[in-house]
């Protein structure tokens, strides 16, 4: 297909051109097969043994990377698995510049393992402030990753001039984008050189597959990056590469509706009595709205964190109020969720730490689903009394 369009549900659809050539099959088949017979001797075909390449999952690299205007896609069975790929591009004994507030898994890859392994240094710093990511940089300093918004406090960090920062400093810019997925949001065109998708979200969408993705801007990153990935290993299989495929198809019409009920549920919470603080880059209110509007084309994402008044015990009589709001870890799927990440996802971050974040004990993290926003918003008002 020669035409390219700018529209978000034209590209979810055709992004790739993930028709299978063999069959014209629309949807590409699971190719189960682990090899692939030669033509003759000294004469493989296109695909030849599928830790290498797979033409299921090949599809889905083909369309992520041409939704995030990338060079090349790789795909992974996590999102953990994506990020450890981008860490084996790094030499040993490399620095790696972060934000303070970084995925939880992250940071335990950098710090519990590829510190242990790989003599990877991190530097934690505050990238509201550019300067700072600048004054961190160190002559060894081969990445700098970030995340935006991040989680759960939803700040948003100025990709463009982080992506400067990093280049300035010879080192690459990476961005984990699983929050703003590639239709907000696409740092390969704000000068970054790898985009990093946890695909368990937003993209596969109905929270029934784990997976990763990663495009990248240069055939050279492609070329280290394809070449990592095939001798480490940790591809993504072809069901799941499907089921990931299959999400995107949605994945315009999903967030839409996601972010409308979001941005609702932000609204009326930050007018509710029982609310301190509501967390949304959608809200005028939100620090970083304008730059939000800037750099998320379509939408701001559909996670939504608030202060309830009151302490552990009216949070937990909040949380187990909730009807529609499952209590659990994750966000992106189809159905609403609630987290307390003081106690779930931050579990493992230490308290002065948290404190220094402001990340409080009375912070409850919503993932909004697409359900009707007048059931989401009646479900919380009850919980709440
Ligand atoms: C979930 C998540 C990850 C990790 O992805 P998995 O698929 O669970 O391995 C990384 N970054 C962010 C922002 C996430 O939300």
């Amino acid at each position: 297909m020669s035409r390219k369009s700018n529209k978000a549900e034209t590209r979810c659809i055709h992004a790739g051109n993930t028709v299978d050539q063999a069959t014209g099959a629309v949807m590409p088949p699971i190719y189960t097969s682990s090899t692939f017979e030669n033509a003759a001797f000294g004469e493989p075909r296109e695909y030849v043994y599928s830790r290498g390449a797979n033409p299921t999952r090949h599809a889905l690299e083909r369309c992520v990377a041409e939704l995030e205007s990338g060079v090349r896609g790789f795909a992974y069975g996590s999102g953990m698995a994506a990020t450890a790929a981008v860490l084996d591009l790094l030499p040993a004994n490399s620095h790696v510049v972060v934000p303070n507030e970084l995925y939880g898994g992250t940071f335990r890859l950098l710090e519990d393992i590829r510190a242990h392994s790989a003599g990877i240094q991190t530097t934690f710093v505050d990238f509201s402030d550019p300067a700072n990511v600048a004054a961190a940089c160190r002559e060894n300093t081969a990445l700098v990753w970030f995340e935006s918004p991040t989680n759960p406090l939803l700040s948003v960090i100025d990709i463009a001039a982080i992506a400067k920062v990093a280049h300035d400093n010879g080192a690459l810019a990476g961005v984990d984008n699983t929050f703003a997925t590639p239709l907000n949001q696409r740092p390969l065109e704000l000068g970054c050189d790898i985009v990093m998708h946890s695909t368990t979200k937003y993209i596969g969408g109905h929270s029934d597959v784990i997976g990763g993705i990663c495009a990248v801007a240069s055939e050279d990153l492609a070329e280290r990056l394809a070449g990592v990935s095939a001798i480490t290993g940790g591809i993504a299989g072809p069901f799941d590469a499907y089921l990931a495929l299959r999400g995107i198809k949605t994945l315009a019409l999903r967030m839409e509706r996601h972010q409308s009920n979001a941005l609702a549920i932000a609204t009326w919470l930050e007018k509710h009595p029982r609310v301190q603080r509501a967390i949304y880059p959608g809200l005028h209110s939100h620090p970083q709205h304008e730059l939000a509007k800037r750099q998320m084309d379509t939408g701001f994402g559909a996670v939504v964190s608030f202060e309830i008044d009151g302490g552990r015990e009216q949070v937990a009589a909040f949380m187990n109020q909730l009807e529609y709001f499952a209590i659990a870890e994750g966000l992106g799927g189809v159905e609403s969720l609630v987290g307390h990440p003081y106690t779930m996802s931050h579990s493992r971050v230490p308290e002065d730490r948290k404190a220094e974040l402001g990340l409080t004990d009375n912070l409850i993290r919503l993932s909004v689903g697409i359900e009707h926003v007048d059931d989401l918003i009646a479900d919380l008002e009850q919980a709440f009394s």
